[in-house]
């Protein structure tokens, strides 16, 4: 297993981490597989969306916060319980295809580490499965 170092600035924010990915597909000798992100947090997610124009993570964020209440009649005593619903609503994992040492990814398609409930250092773990 590897591991990608995360160091999120806002609270909640989107952070590339496609080159960081695809680093350690190509530091590995898999040529065919599947590479698995899993982000070991509860108040965090990962998506897979368009890297092009940072205005698609913006209204990402921007709706998430009108769906997700800052202020609620939230039981969670911690005060964070926008960001562990908004960790539920992206998810914790991802697939990506691995063909001849690359991923199989959209033109614009990037990878990106959700921080909800930042600024903290987050780590995004990866498995690479090898074609049989
Ligand atoms: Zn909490």
């Amino acid at each position: 297993m590897m591991k990608i170092s995360v160091k999120s600035r806002q609270k909640t924010e989107f952070i590339d981490i496609t080159r960081q990915a695809k680093e350690a597909v190509s530091s590995s000798d898999i040529k065919n597989g599947f590479c698995h992100l899993f982000v070991p947090h509860t108040t965090a997610g990962i998506t897979i969306n368009e890297s092009a124009d940072p205005s698609v993570q913006s209204d990402i964020l921007m709706i998430l916060n009108q769906i997700v209440p800052w202020k609620a009649d939230y039981g969670h005593m911690e005060g964070n319980s926008p960001a562990h619903i908004k960790s539920s609503i992206i998810g914790a994992s991802e697939w990506i295809a691995i063909e001849n040492a690359r991923f199989v990814l959209g033109t614009w398609q990037g990878i990106f580490f959700c921080e909800f409930d930042g600024p903290r250092n987050r780590n995004v773990h990866i498995n690479l499965l090898a074609a049989p």
